[in-house]
């Protein structure tokens, strides 16, 4: 007994194909890297010209801006691929961040950013969180004050993916500290190469997830010019909660591709793991369990799909982002769990790729708002 293979409804073939050459670029030049990235916990600065040069950074950017002239779909391809290779790598962050250019940006500044952006020449990070900002958004205390045609930036940053390499900091800054809580926040554009007064820290040492720089980022009279603000002044919060819908279904994505990576490599496990004389997928908790996983794993498919085909038409709303993201990420770890179960004590070592999706998903549940904070989201809205 068989099951039909199942294939997202907003695959096509043109898709297949950008797939297809996903797979292989991440297969030939990521794969074989990826134990020295977690060593040294970043990618090699060169990969970012060479995914650049591959077309796959910025796929649903338009053509004229450097981009690849795709949709979410041709993301969501990118962020698989990457999933089920086991890679991690900040293209995602690259898109986020080209998507607040592109929604906000001037003609001028979405011309001079996103085609470097596109190349690999501009690594960009997304700079919100701070010690004393996380959930609560209305602690941001880094502040960028006029002086003439200038901002003056003071303060930090944590937890940044792409710290390391990043040249290009979007940053949620207090542009008028007098103002309470959300309000007062703005977005700015900070090239940080050579900038006087900038400061990247040292990625952090992460229990997973190492081959992705995480740094502090350090800002101490640094000097931008106005012409960097990103829309209007003041606008940062609403900013954001617009765009984080985007951020938040490229994590249901790696969500849903991670548990279905997960129940692949562990069904092939247990037909090869022998016990009391017989493979592991004879007993029949081995099959309960993957039953159960492959379901939940299918289930989570098919409500991902169900969120990108709204949102490849402007209809996946704040909520459903909320959804998708702490349901599909619960779902992740559940199933990822289980996987390690099943792999006894071998799961429990680095050197089995299901022992580091444990340890790389469980931040899934914390970053680009935390589970908790979703449920408060979807709550709200009842
Ligand atoms: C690997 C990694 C990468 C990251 N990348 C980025 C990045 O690129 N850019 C960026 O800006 N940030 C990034 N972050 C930061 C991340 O978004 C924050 O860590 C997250 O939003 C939580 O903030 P916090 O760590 O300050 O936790 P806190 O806000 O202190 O939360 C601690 C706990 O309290 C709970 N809590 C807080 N408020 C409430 C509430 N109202 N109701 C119920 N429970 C609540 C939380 O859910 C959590 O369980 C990253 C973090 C990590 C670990």
């Amino acid at each position: 007994m068989s099951t039909t293979p199942y294939e997202s409804p907003w695959m096509n073939e043109e898709l297949t194909l950008f797939r297809k050459s996903v797979r292989h670029f991440i297969a030939e030049e990521f794969v074989p890297r990826q134990a020295q990235w977690r060593e040294q916990h970043r990618p090699d600065p060169e990969t970012w010209l060479a995914i650049g040069k591959a077309g796959i950074l910025l796929p649903d950017i338009p053509q004229k801006y450097g981009g690849g002239d795709g949709t979410f779909a041709h993301e969501t391809v990118v962020n698989e691929e990457l999933a089920y290779a086991g890679v991690h790598f900040g293209s995602s962050i690259q898109s986020i961040v080209g998507h607040y250019i592109l929604s906000y940006g001037t003609e001028e500044q979405k011309l001079r950013w996103l085609p470097r952006m596109g190349r690999g020449e501009l690594v960009a990070a997304i700079a919100m969180t701070e010690p004393g900002a996380g959930s609560d958004l209305a602690g941001v205390k880094t502040s960028a004050l006029r002086d003439g045609y200038h901002f003056i930036l003071n303060g930090s940053k944590t937890f940044i993916t792409n710290g390391w390499h990043a040249n290009l900091v979007c940053v949620a800054v207090k542009t008028d500290p007098t103002a309470s809580g959300l309000k007062g926040i703005s977005l700015v554009v900070v090239e940080t190469q050579g900038l006087k007064g900038y400061r990247a820290g040292h990625p952090f040492d992460k229990v997973g997830m190492n081959q992705l720089d995480t740094c502090e980022l350090f800002f101490d009279d640094v000097r931008i010019p106005v012409s960097n603000l990103l829309g209007v002044e003041g606008n940062g919060f609403s900013q954001m909660v617009q765009q984080l819908p985007y951020e938040r279904l490229t994590i249901g994505a790696v969500a849903v591709a991670s548990a279905e990576r997960a129940v692949a490599i562990t069904t092939k496990y247990v037909k090869e793991r022998m016990a009391f004389g017989k493979a592991l997928i004879e007993f029949q908790n081995t099959r309960f369990k993957l039953a159960q996983c492959s379901t939940e794993a299918y289930i989570g498919r098919v409500f991902l799909d169900h969120c990108i085909q709204r949102f490849l038409v402007g209809q996946c709303d704040a909520v459903t982002a909320a959804r998708a993201k702490y349901w599909l990420t619960e779902s992740q770890c559940r199933i990822i769990d289980e996987c390690v179960q099943l792999h006894g004590g071998y799961g429990y070592m680095n050197e089995y790729p299901i022992a580091r999706m444990w340890t790389d998903s469980r931040v899934q549940r914390i970053y680009a708002g935390t589970n908790e904070i979703m449920k408060e989201l979807i709550g709200w809205a009842l």
